[in-house]
């Protein structure tokens, strides 16, 4: 057989490293038995998917040294690789699944979901479409779709017995039927839902093993089912274990950095991200050097190793192994290509000179004025946050809002970090300069400095979220309630949020 697998990113956000840690995975289980990789962009939700978040997950996925096949930038035989350009594909087959009376059309309004939902809830029954428009007779849907009525459609779900799902890894995985949702496969507005596109598109593009994150095992019971009423032979299925936080929580950027250009902005080398995250997957043996090249993680990939519990991303091993990248990985000549494309490329020390040039007298001020775009984390303490006309709680509310509208900025732009900055100091009541004090100490490390908003885009959402993170930190993270109520100051913002 040639094993054909896949990586299948939905860009609604910044690159995840479990992202990289899936697809490196799948790299090496293809190439192991010498088959292929793809990639393949699900774009399904229109509202949440941006172009900018395709390339910034491409582009890391490349400069973490990961190649594919198949892809949107590459080409291939399978294409399009991206199913915002496949819907004419999926039509057909909602079309032939509701020709076989696999799938319905579903007439309810959102207000009629709601309220059943909330009477399941009630009477303590798991949440399932009820299947109201089953019962309508032909003529009766014939009539409303004529009346204009929108309408998605739904796959039929069995509402007795058990669905045994098969995982490689994991062997058996029982799933009652009954906990399984008439899951819509086609929105009203004609567009195919994740259910849908993906087992029609892992079918047509041939892949052969299906290694997905364990979020995805209660859905496999929907794609068992689509592959049977479609009458294909199923890709075989491996749940991939998700990233912990040292405490075992899952990986989240509230606790934990989860970007990988947060992790390229600290200067680690892609190599070592990549072993490290290789090493999360099949640890190395007794006596095994844990430094290893994609080829060697390749050659040694085993299926058997890939850990069931959660993968601990424990970054003072990575700052281990990434310090043996620098002094053991590199010659001199690598060293200062590596220097250079952190932080010295053209471009960047192009924008970063301009900002400093009419703030200067001498060269040698640049060091102390720039030195933050040359960081990581800032030596701050809360007293050098202090001593501006905001008190400790409008601080902690202005980073804390900060936080969370930043993260909803769908681009990473002057403009809308200025707007978000505005809209913050509005919703205190506070003069605009004395909220943008702590946020100049907070992420450049003084109370005057080089333009903010030009320095929060040059240094990246990733380090700006983790610089104010850490300054919200030092004045006391807020509780769960404080942050409930401090979202109620601000108007909700038009952009959506990213995780
Ligand atoms: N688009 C899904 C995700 O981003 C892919 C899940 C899958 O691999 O089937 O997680």
């Amino acid at each position: 057989m040639n094993v054909r697998t896949r990586v299948a990113p939905s860009p609604t956000g910044d690159p995840h490293v479990g992202t990289a840690y899936v697809a490196l995975i799948n790299y090496c289980f293809a190439k192991h038995h010498g088959g292929e990789f793809l990639l393949r962009i699900e774009d399904t939700d229109q509202v949440r998917s941006t172009r900018e978040s395709e390339a910034a997950i491409l582009d890391s996925l490349h400069w973490l040294g990961l190649s594919w096949d198949e892809g949107p930038d590459v080409g291939g035989p399978h294409g399009p690789y991206r199913q915002s350009e496949r819907s004419a594909i999926y039509q057909t087959y909602v079309q032939q699944l509701l020709d076989a009376g696999h799938a319905f059309k579903c007439f309810c309004t959102s207000e009629r979901l709601d309220a059943m939902r909330v009477a399941q809830r009630a009477s303590g029954q798991p949440s399932r479409y009820d299947g109201l428009c089953l019962t309508y007779s032909p003529s009766e849907i014939a009539w409303r779709e004529t009346a204009g009525e929108p309408f998605v459609v739904r796959m039929k779900v069995p509402s007795d017995g058990v669905c045994v799902v098969d995982d490689l890894r994991r062997g058996a995985i029982e799933i009652e039927w009954k906990s399984v949702d008439m899951q819509v496969l086609m929105k009203s507005d004609g567009l195919p839902t994740y259910h849908l596109a993906n087992v029609v598109d892992d079918h047509l593009m041939e892949i052969t093993h299906v290694m997905r994150g364990e979020e995805w095992v209660s859905s496999a019971p929907k794609h068992v089912l689509l592959y049977r009423y479609f009458g294909w032979e199923m890709p075989k299925l491996i749940h991939l274990p998700l990233l912990r936080n040292p405490d075992k929580s899952k990986l989240s950027k509230r606790k934990n950095p989860t970007g990988i250009l947060f992790y390229q902005a600290m200067g680690y080398l892609p190599g070592a991200l990549l072993n490290f995250l290789g090493l999360l997957a099949n640890s190395a043996g007794e006596g095994e050097d844990e430094m290893m090249t994609l080829a060697q993680m390749v050659e040694r990939f085993g299926v058997e190793h890939i850990p069931l519990g959660g993968p601990v991303f424990d970054v003072a091993k990575l700052d281990w192994l990434n310090g043996r990248y620098l002094r053991e990985g590199l010659d001199r000549d690598g060293f200062m290509a590596a220097v250079r494309a952190w932080a010295f490329a053209p471009e960047r020390l192009a924008r970063v000179a301009e900002l400093a040039q009419p703030r200067i007298e001498r060269l040698s001020d640049l060091g102390g004025l720039l030195a933050f775009f040359f960081s990581g984390r800032l030596p701050l303490n809360a007293d050098t946050l202090r001593g501006g006309k905001l008190d400790d709680l409008a601080m902690r509310q202005a980073f804390a809002l900060a936080l969370a509208e930043l993260d909803a900025l769908r681009e990473w732009r002057v403009a809308g970090i200025e707007a978000v900055l505005k809209r913050i100091a509005d919703a205190l009541g506070k003069k605009f300069r004395d909220v943008a004090r702590p946020f100049y100490i907070a992420i450049t490390g003084s109370p005057t400095s080089v333009p903010l908003y030009d320095s929060m885009e040059l240094l990246g959402r990733d380090i700006v979220r983790e610089r104010l993170r850490g300054a919200l930190e030092l004045l006391g993270a807020p509780s769960k309630r404080e942050q409930d109520e401090w979202k109620r100051l601000i108007p909700a913002s038009a952009e959506g949020v990213t995780e």
